[in-house]
């Protein structure tokens, strides 16, 4: 089964210390999209992006950022915000703490940002506080789960729209693996919440 929505126990738990959503926007919606920048991908994003007028947080892999600057800087010229998503898109289940944050750090000296996302969501309990010192953390309310080959492109269009709402952090990737739902749900997405007079903003840093 698909889950699309942040489990309520988890994200309770953790509310203090992670950003699941961003309750005091209503009327906005915050779309991340992880793991770019490509250039097979990240810029017809950018491009689809632009026809409804949305901004919205890419987490970076910043060893794409180290072979694709220009493709990186195209995001920031678009208005668009880009956070760390660490350097070798490390699994936090599987580092120590020392490898982690060398790696969160290696990955800022490329993209300046007060944003991170863990790689899969996965961050052990024991690392928050060393990260949230320099960082906001940012989770999701829904994942549209793009990336998921067992998924149609419509099946993540609704399971995107079914699921966000007000103030709602969506996920959605630039990259190869999840393009046929990517470009198929996105601009149906945008187009429904834009017809609902929802605007597509950046995450804040604070
Ligand atoms: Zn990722």
């Amino acid at each position: 089964m698909h889950i699309s929505k942040s489990p309520a126990l988890l994200r309770s738990l953790t509310r203090k210390n992670l950003t699941w959503d961003i309750t005091d926007r209503p009327g906005e919606i915050f779309l991340t999209f992880d793991d770019g920048p490509v250039p097979e991908i990240t810029p017809r994003v950018i491009e689809i992006l632009k026809q409804f007028n949305a901004r919205a947080t890419f987490f970076c892999v910043g060893d794409n950022v180290a072979k694709y600057p220009e493709v990186h800087q195209l995001l920031l010229d678009a208005g668009h915000s880009t956070g760390n998503h660490t350097f070798h898109h490390l699994n936090g289940w599987k580092k120590t703490l020392e490898e982690y944050l060398a790696d969160i750090k290696k990955c800022n000296q490329l993209v300046s940002s007060k944003l991170f996302r863990p790689p899969y969501g996965r961050i052990r309990p024991s690392f928050i506080k060393y990260i949230s010192n320099d960082y906001r953390i940012v989770m999701w309310s829904v994942l549209t789960g793009d990336y998921d080959k067992t998924l149609t492109p419509a099946q993540v269009l609704k399971n995107a729209t079914e699921n966000t709402t007000d103030g709602s952090i969506v996920v959605f990737h630039d990259s190869q693996k999840a393009a046929a739902n990517l470009f198929y749900a996105l601009p149906e997405f945008l187009e429904h919440f834009t017809l609902k007079g929802y605007r597509f903003s950046v995450i804040p840093e604070k």
